[in-house]
């Protein structure tokens, strides 16, 4: 009897601590400032795009904006960590080559858009995304994995992922 006078008062604040805890809030992407149909809108990027144009880059098929190609930014704009707030960024780039990269630093600096550059998209904290202000330098399409000539050494680009880099490296070295 003296077991359950010690043991039922502790139960009953075990059962009542246990239903007083609440389970941590996941933002699970809450909804943003901006939406896909509402980010761009009051931006004007003309003057950007002839910038690139006039570099020899080519804006209508690389400058990602969501007004431009609704579709391909909602895809390249996806954000796989669901604990952080989903950003809009003003449009993404996606250089095909150095010259590309060069003429997006030169033409971002001279229209002082903020540029994020974005390699493989991994960091936790989402840092390549930037913010709604913010233009996205995308290195998905310079992917490039060469092995040089000693065979022990490789030349990677900046949107090489893990998975094609071994891939590539095997087929290319065998080990
Ligand atoms: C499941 C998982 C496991 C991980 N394990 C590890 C681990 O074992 N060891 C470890 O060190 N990390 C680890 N990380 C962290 C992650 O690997 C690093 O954040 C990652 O290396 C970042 O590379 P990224 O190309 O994806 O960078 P991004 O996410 O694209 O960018 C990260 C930052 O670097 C900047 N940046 C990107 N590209 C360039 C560029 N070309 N020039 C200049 N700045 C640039 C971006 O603007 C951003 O601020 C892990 C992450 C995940 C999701």
């Amino acid at each position: 009897m003296g077991t359950v006078r010690i043991f039922l008062p502790a139960l009953i604040f075990i059962i009542t601590a246990a239903a007083s805890h609440t389970t941590p809030e996941i933002s699970h992407n809450k909804d943003p400032a901006h939406t896909n149909h509402e980010v761009g809108t009051s931006f004007n990027y003309s003057p950007l795009q002839a910038c690139l144009s006039l570099g020899g880059s080519e804006p209508w098929t690389d400058l990602i904006t969501p007004l431009s190609h609704p579709t391909y930014y909602a895809t390249v704009n996806h954000q796989w960590n669901l604990r952080i707030e989903k950003v809009y960024p003003l449009a993404y780039f996606l250089p095909r080559t150095a010259r590309d990269v060069q003429n997006i630093v030169r033409c971002g600096l001279a229209e002082q858009i903020p540029l994020i550059p974005n390699s493989g998209g991994h960091s936790y904290e989402a840092l390549s995304f930037g913010n709604n202000d913010t233009l996205v330098v995308d290195l998905r399409l310079m992917d490039a994995v060469t092995l040089l000539d000693d065979g022990v050494t490789a030349h990677l680009e900046p949107g090489a992922l893990l998975g094609p880099i071994y891939a590539k490296l095997w087929i290319a070295g065998k080990r």
